[in-house]
């Protein structure tokens, strides 16, 4: 049976109103959105409820005031940075850091609690993380950013280290970033720990095949559900939103699997050509003049429109919150491919579910970035080094598994895939929770 979406509503603000989560200081739409998800999932696989209340707050968060120096007039600037540890009971945490004007404490922890699922899902020995400084790098200069990175890490220093928590790059951070926060903490260790952090340039401890991971592992994914849902993928159109470190290596990677790549968006613009858009040329205007925008052939249209392109794959690979109510019933597409996080909201999940699309729910199809981040991890901690098929070979394996179980377990239950995919998740953890019990 298909669940009841209003009572299931309702019972799920009503534990919300009680644990008094709007109060608390994480609350944001975002988080919000994670932990309605959260407890969509505790109904249909009826958790324990002090599990559910354990889980729906990080265990832990910092926030710091970091001042850093302007490198012109020498002026001393203020941004603020976070990082919260969702769960600290699967071994070290894990989780990107972000540089973005719009972050707060409330969006670092949603994406932090998704970590935590995320690894779950697809067996990685760690609990979920994330940071974030609100700020927009495209404002400051490479010394500047290099000024912040290392204040940041040295403010969140206690809360580092390659057993304890293990950040990596996401939206507005890059190798170079990471590579000045490995600099930063083996400087204070006293030796080099190429461990602490993943994501690193590969010719400095960092993994091959880690930068392409995210877009890769979407594109395993994508073939996974293609073979589920007997779809042939030479003859399939994808649109791509999104043109950074996900989108772009997703869209090359789709366009070698033999899909039409018929649109593509960042921030200035989108790009449409319904004969397929010449990748190469694409990403070569990009490197050469930083955005899509000029790019003389493909007609533009705005993000907007290009999500509602019809086609076979839609892969938002941008930012949160772009599949809306407002929007939903438009998006016209077989496969709904999450390479962002959270770009969904629940009010859209049901109008999706409604029209039979078939989601890969963020927190699988975006997984390949920190599984390819436990990897570098793995080779960090052993000195060791793999080969680039070993590692695209593993990376496929786990995500194909994942898929395998969010599949099984969404027909088991006649759930929608996120809420299988979050069940898998939040049943490993609980099941930790459960034999550890709680201190004191
Ligand atoms: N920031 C990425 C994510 O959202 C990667 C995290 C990691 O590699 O630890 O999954």
């Amino acid at each position: 049976d298909r669940i009841n979406h209003q009572t299931l509503a309702r019972s799920i603000r009503y534990v919300l109103e009680r644990s008094r989560a709007r109060s608390g200081e994480w609350d944001s739409p975002m988080f919000r959105l994670a932990q309605q998800q959260l407890l969509k999932a505790a109904q249909v696989m009826d958790l324990d409820d002090n599990v559910r209340q354990r889980l729906l707050f990080p265990q832990r968060s910092q926030v710091a005031a970091l001042s850093f120096r302007r490198e012109r007039y020498g002026q001393v600037e203020t941004v603020f940075g976070y990082r919260v540890q969702h769960v600290l009971t699967m071994g070290p945490t894990k989780g990107g850091i972000r540089y973005h004007p719009d972050v707060d404490l409330g969006e670092v922890s949603a994406l932090a609690m998704w970590m935590t699922w995320k690894c779950a899902l697809v067996r990685l020995p760690f609990g979920g993380a994330k940071g974030g400084v609100r700020i927009d790098p495209a404002r400051f200069s490479r010394t500047e950013l290099q000024r912040v990175t290392r204040r940041y890490t040295s403010e969140f220093i206690a809360m580092l280290g390659p057993d304890k928590d293990i950040p990596a790059p996401d939206l507005g951070t890059d190798e170079q970033i990471m590579a000045w926060i490995l600099d930063t903490y083996s400087q204070q260790a006293g030796y080099t720990v190429p461990a602490v952090v993943t994501g690193k340039p590969v010719e400095h401890f960092g993994s091959l095949g880690r930068k392409e991971a995210t877009g890769r592992g979407l594109v395993d994914v994508v073939e996974a559900a293609a073979n589920h849902l007997a779809l042939d993928l030479t003859k399939a159109t994808a649109v791509v939103q999104g043109f950074g470190n996900v989108g772009r290596h997703a869209a090359q990677l789709l366009a070698e699997a033999g899909v039409r790549v018929v649109g593509v968006s960042d921030a200035s613009t989108g790009l449409h050509d319904p004969k397929g858009l010449d990748l190469a040329a694409v990403t070569a205007w990009v490197d050469d003049h930083g955005l899509l925008d000029g790019y003389p052939d493909a007609d533009r249209l705005t993000n907007a429109e290009l999500l509602e392109l019809p086609c076979d794959i839609l892969a938002p690979c941008a930012i949160q919150n772009q599949i809306t109510a407002a929007n939903a019933s438009r998006i016209c597409c077989r496969i709904l491919a999450e390479g962002a996080n959270g770009p969904t909201s629940l009010e859209a999940d049901e109008i999706l579910a409604e029209r039979d699309v078939f989601v890969i729910p963020d927190i699988l199809c975006n997984a390949g970035g920190v599984t390819v981040s436990y990897f570098e991890w793995v080779q960090g901690m052993q000195n060791l080094m793999w080969s680039l098929d070993e590692i695209n070979r593993r990376l496929r394996e786990l995500l194909v598994h994942g898929f395998d179980r969010m599949t099984a377990r969404a027909q088991a239950l006649g759930v929608d895939n996120r809420t299988a995919a979050l069940v898998e998740g939040v049943e490993r953890v609980t099941r930790a929770k459960l034999a550890r019990g709680l201190f004191p």
